[in-house]
């Protein structure tokens, strides 16, 4: 690899977390050229190289620097034993493992496991689970299609990640306690020097990532309101900061411009329009930088 000074970046070569990695880095405004099978790809505008890679292998690169940073799931992460800091939940990839049961059984209890095989490909943590909880059941370790153990006879119950259920209905089974909920994060090594060109690379690309998360939570949300509706109105907007108030031509009406969080927009809409907001317009934000 070349020692170009960049700061790298591991990422997953092929699955789940690679488009909305590649996503998140291109919203930063980074240019990334297609890789088709490079190991490593330089980003045009900024001084960082990417290195795709298998996720399983990303903790561990981190952590002996050959990437200083990586992208990978929780999941992954806690069952490597791999030493690394975690800097940021990013807010994709969102997966439960479960403990997934036949489907004429039941679990009223976490007890119930007791003296269960159960197989997974996440031993670290489901070992730390059944621990936690003071079960004593047997783990049986597989690398691929767990789904199928408990057909095969070699296991009761099974614990690995459930999105929809349908490959688990596939194989009569059905999903029961959560073991660990993930999503995507950010993890860095630990012996990043304070004072290297890399980590000021390393802030650089940070600052950007906060400001990417943070604008596509919000929106901004624009209306016409009438001059006595003014306070109901603004009383109603869950805004990031106090909102911008313009007078129209017409010199009867204001429009309104807010920062909101996306997810409130219609919670307040109906409310609004009742309180007299017209021509009401929600945008897309693309950075915030606060
Ligand atoms: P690799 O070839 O890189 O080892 P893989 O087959 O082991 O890939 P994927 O199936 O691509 O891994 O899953 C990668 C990660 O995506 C998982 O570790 C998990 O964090 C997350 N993930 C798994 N299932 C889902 C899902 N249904 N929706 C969103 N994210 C998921
Ligand atoms: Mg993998």
């Amino acid at each position: 690899m070349s020692n170009n000074g960049n700061l790298k970046l591991a990422i997953q070569k092929c699955g789940r977390l690679s488009e909305s990695s590649l996503q998140l880095l291109r919203n930063c405004n980074l240019e990334i050229e297609k890789f088709n099978d490079r190991l490593v790809v330089s980003v045009r505008n900024f001084k960082l190289d990417l290195l795709f890679l298998r996720d399983d292998d990303i903790p561990e690169y981190v952590q002996d620097g050959v990437a200083e940073l990586g992208i990978v799931g929780e999941d992954i992460l806690n069952e490597t034993s791999a030493d690394v800091k975690v800097i940021k939940k990013l807010g994709f990839g969102r997966c439960s493992l479960r403990i997934a049961i036949p489907e004429n059984d039941n679990l009223n209890d976490l007890t119930d496991l007791n003296n269960k095989r159960i197989a997974t490909s996440y031993p670290k943590i489901l070992k730390g689970f059944l621990k936690r909880n003071n079960i004593n059941a047997k783990i049986v370790n597989i690398s691929g299609s767990v789904e199928a153990a408990p057909s095969l006879g070699i296991a009761d119950y099974i614990c690995d990640l459930v999105s929809t259920g349908n490959t688990l209905k596939l194989n009569k089974l059905k999903a029961s306690i959560s073991v660990l909920e993930s999503e995507a994060v950010l993890i860095k090594n630990k012996n990043l020097s304070l004072q290297s060109d890399k980590y000021n690379i390393y802030l650089k690309l940070l600052s950007r990532i906060e400001s990417v998360l943070n604008a596509k939570n919000s929106k901004y949300i624009m209306m016409n309101v009438p001059k006595d509706s003014l306070e109901k109105i603004t009383n109603l907007i869950p805004s990031l900061k106090s909102p911008t108030i313009l007078p129209l031509a017409d010199g009867e009406s204001l429009a309104v411009h807010a920062v909101i969080p996306a997810e409130k927009f219609w919670e307040i809409v109906d409310d609004l329009k009742n309180a007299g907001a017209s021509g009401i317009l929600l945008l897309p934000i693309e950075n915030i930088v606060l």
